[in-house]
């Protein structure tokens, strides 16, 4: 008899089997994969897909005016804070609160190892994108630390940010970007201390493999903005360096 633990251990193999896999990876494999492991849905835990029609649905889309540069509510297209404040980002758009279901579907993809869910959430990325008339020249994912990216195998933004780039043909230039100091976690900090926690946290060189950052429009993705003090630290390593417009796209932000 096979042990939970057991079944547990090979579905986390399988998933990291997924994420590891060569271009030649075929559509059966998969297949067969989930014909052995059925996958739940991260929202109602229905058998059959990694987020079921119900739950997709669930994830309302932001209705009401929002500013353009911080996306927290607002009378007119940008808010009194933004339009006062000497803010990095010209554009920050996200694509629902974070609320449940989306909240239980990133921390299964951060946290759980169920990194196929990047694909439904990265193609709500590329909706979002395109809903609200962003323009870039390519696709920046927010970095882990590299020793904390090796802890857990993957950096959650990276695959959302190439499931986004590929839905809308545009190249990922991660390289761009790196995360240079290991910071705190930021939740439970103040606005202030959260400033302070990734002041110098980024390093940005301006050449990648085939693309140059000086007078580019860069996207940057990343799962959840609560601050934006994150966002707000790469957008001007970024700018340092030579790009001339940062815009970011994230999934959620708080209610
Ligand atoms: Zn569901
Ligand atoms: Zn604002």
């Amino acid at each position: 008899m096979i042990m939970m633990g057991q079944i547990s251990f090979l579905w986390f193999r399988k998933e990291r089997f997924a994420l590891r896999r060569r271009p030649d990876f075929t559509r059966w494999t998969e297949c067969l994969l989930d014909l052995l492991f059925p996958p739940r849905c991260a929202g109602c835990a229905s058998s059959g897909s990694l987020l079921c029609p119900v739950c997709l649905g669930a994830i309302a889309r932001l209705q009401e005016q929002r500013c353009s540069r911080c996306a927290l509510p607002s009378h007119g297209p940008t808010c009194r804070r933004c339009r006062f404040s000497g803010s990095s980002l010209f554009a920050l758009q996200a694509v629902a609160l974070y609320e449940e279901p989306l909240r239980s579907c990133i921390h299964r993809l951060k946290y759980q190892g169920h990194t196929r869910l990047a694909q439904p959430l990265g193609n709500m990325l590329a909706s979002c994108y395109r809903r609200y008339h962003l323009r870039a020249d390519f696709v920046v994912a927010v970095p882990l630390h590299p020793e904390r990216e090796r802890q857990r195998g993957y950096n959650h933004a990276r695959l959302l940010a190439d499931v986004c780039a590929h839905e809308l043909g545009l190249p990922c230039a991660h390289s761009l970007l790196q995360r240079v100091r290991v910071t705190a976690a930021q939740a439970g900090l103040s606005i202030s201390e959260r400033q302070q926690n990734v002041i110098g946290a980024f390093y940005c060189q301006p050449q990648g493999r085939d693309l140059s950052l000086p007078g580019s429009t860069v996207l940057l993705i990343d799962d959840v903005c609560t601050t934006g003090a994150t966002l707000e630290a790469c957008a001007t390593a970024l700018l340092q360096r030579g790009a001339a417009t940062v815009q970011a796209l994230v999934l959620a932000i708080p209610g």
